[in-house]
């Protein structure tokens, strides 16, 4: 650990924890440019070390303004380190520095330890993204001891589905905020104070204090910040969907000059986002969670001027010459020179007695990362045998007590990747149980037991359970383009060389030429990632789409 060199008199210290010491004296430089004059920089290389550093300040009487800690440090988690630094400095306002955008730890942190603020590093400009953060965290220590930093709050039920989803849409699109139960004073208190209660929860306080009660997602998506309006009304590229694949064309479409409007649904990221660790993604040999590569991806795109609109759901599409028309759930319409549809797929439900009505209550389709640390000490059941599987799986394990994957094959060997088959031998909480299926759900207000049959025996076992994750396959929802895009009998859309068979070009096709690579039954509508028809279901492959549908759009402009 080193210090300013210490006048001593009592300036107020603003302590910074991080395990890489590279990054540790930056972070002290940059404060030490801007607040060294009224505060004294300490600086540690580990929460251990940092947490001595506050003991000897507390026996010297000087105070501790803001405290910055790194989330990943191998002995002591920024957010141990924090729970521990509140006890001594319990009006000190804290900061969780995260290596990218990773919102599960920061929402986590809001939760358990209080934190004011994360930030991503690098934040290079400081003047841009660390000072601000720190001079409004000052300047709120300096007025008062306890003073609220304004946040979004949810209130809502722990076993609400409707709760679950306005968490996860928050979580998913980036935006922090701190989690109150019903039940609890405090959440009441608030419930009160918003003039709800517990029956018309959940209720959202945005930032600026303005309740909401029960928004839809586009109500939210609005109050928080995020774009829901496009700014103009005519582009060249519409991109439907914001997974790899529309992301991908999003950047390159932006990038290359074409004005594009990017629509998501829900959250940008699609499936990858909801990955936690993605380790076969090209430049990444360490693996990445997906929200950190979506994020990422999102800001490259808002960088090149695309513009990104979210929860806004596309229910037509409409041809008026050469001009493309999406149409929204709301009546609102979006034209365009062309259109790339990236919409992906999303998971089947299982037709199981009692699993349907307990979805959102105990009974996830996807990873649902958001509930992880809810299933502490708990047995969760990951039902699938496919990669997905395979990660919540590994993920939920950290978590977890015991993780029982429920496959249905003989083995997990052929439909996962070998590498992760191999990750799944190494964790010893993990418990695979083959040739097995969940047959029935049960539970009053959230899911209380689950029945497998071992397909092999045909023996049944009932068993406590208040934690299932199902993965089972995938469908695109693609009805809203029947009978005007060419789809294959599963749903997925037919594109480039797909479309021609014998010789024969798609029906109602005009121009005098096959439909490009990409391209569908309607010229100038293109199709990007697994919503395609014999599509490699990987990040990879999805982004690679992206970008050369970008280039096919080019390509149909130049003969407009
Ligand atoms: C948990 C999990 C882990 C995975 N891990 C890996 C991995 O490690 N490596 C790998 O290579 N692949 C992995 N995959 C697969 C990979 O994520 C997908 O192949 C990839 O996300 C496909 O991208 P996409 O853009 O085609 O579709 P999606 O990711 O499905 O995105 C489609 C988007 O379109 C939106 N949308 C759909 N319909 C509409 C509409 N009508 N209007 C507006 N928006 C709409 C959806 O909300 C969604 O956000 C994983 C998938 C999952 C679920």
């Amino acid at each position: 650990m080193t210090e300013q060199p210490a006048a001593r008199v009592t300036r107020p210290a603003i302590l910074t924890v991080d395990d890489d010491p590279n990054v540790s004296r930056s972070v002290a430089r940059d404060l030490r440019r801007r607040y060294g004059e009224g505060y004294r920089v300490v600086r540690a290389e580990s929460g251990p070390e940092a947490l001595d550093a506050l003991r000897e300040i507390k026996l010297r009487g000087d105070e501790v303004a803001v405290l910055l800690a790194d989330y990943r440090m191998p002995r002591m988690s920024g957010i141990e380190f924090l729970e521990e630094a509140m006890d001594l400095f319990p009006t000190a306002r804290r900061v969780l520095l995260t290596a990218y955008a990773d919102t599960d730890a920061a929402i986590q942190a809001i939760n358990v330890v209080d934190v004011d603020h994360y930030l991503l590093k690098p934040w290079d400009p400081p003047e841009e993204k660390l000072y601000p953060v720190v001079d409004a965290l000052l300047d709120t220590w300096v007025r008062s001891d306890r003073r609220p930093v304004p946040e979004t709050k949810v209130v809502g039920d722990r076993w609400s589905a409707r709760s679950y989803k306005m968490r996860d849409f928050l979580a998913r699109n980036q935006v922090p905020y701190r989690w109150y139960m019903a039940d609890e004073p405090e959440g009441a208190r608030l419930l009160a104070a918003a003039g709800a209660d517990a029956s018309t929860c959940p209720v959202v306080i945005t930032e600026d204090g303005q309740p909401l009660i029960q928004p839809t997602n586009a109500e939210l998506a609005e109050r928080v910040g995020l774009s829901t309006t496009p700014s103009g009304d005519f582009y060249d590229l519409v991109v439907v969907g914001g997974g790899p694949a529309g992301l991908g064309a999003a950047v390159y479409g932006a990038s290359e000059g074409l004005r594009t409007v990017l629509v998501e649904r829900r959250a940008t990221g699609g499936q990858a986002g909801t990955s936690s660790r993605i380790e076969n993604y090209l430049g990444f040999p360490d693996g990445v969670s997906g929200a950190q590569l979506t994020d990422r991806a999102r800001r490259q795109a808002v960088k090149f001027g695309a513009e990104l609109l979210t929860a806004r759901d596309v229910v037509g599409l409409d041809l008026r010459g050469s001009a493309r028309v999406v149409r929204f759930d709301d009546g609102a319409e979006l034209a365009a020179h062309t259109v790339i549809l990236a919409t992906g797929v999303t998971y089947r439900m299982l037709d199981v007695p009692g699993l349907r009505e307990l979805a959102g209550r105990g009974v996830y389709y996807g990873a649902a990362t958001t509930e992880a640390p809810n299933c502490a000490g708990h047995d969760v059941y990951v039902v699938g045998g496919a990669n997905s599987a395979g990660q919540a799986a590994v993920y939920f394990a950290q978590h977890a007590r015991r993780v029982v994957m429920v496959v249905r094959g003989d083995t997990l060997e052929r439909s996962m990747s070998h590498y992760l088959v191999q990750q799944i031998g190494e964790v010893d909480n993990i418990e695979v149980r083959t040739c097995t299926e969940v047959v029935a759900a049960e539970g009053e207000d959230h899911l209380e037991k689950i029945t497998l049959r071992d397909s092999a025996t045909g023996d049944t076992e009932t068993a406590e359970a208040h934690w299932v994750f199902l993965f089972i396959g995938a469908a695109p929802g693609t009805e809203w383009l029947a009978g005007l895009v060419e789809r294959d009998p599963r749903g997925f859309l037919l594109a480039g060389p797909d479309l021609v068979v014998g010789g024969e070009r798609p029906r109602g096709w005009t121009l005098d030429r096959d439909p490009y690579h990409l391209e569908t039954s309607v010229p100038g509508v293109f199709v990007a990632g697994d919503v395609r028809a014999e599509s490699v279901k990987r990040v990879a492959s999805a982004v690679g789409e992206g970008a050369m549908a970008v280039t096919l759009v080019h390509r149909y402009l130049e003969k407009l």
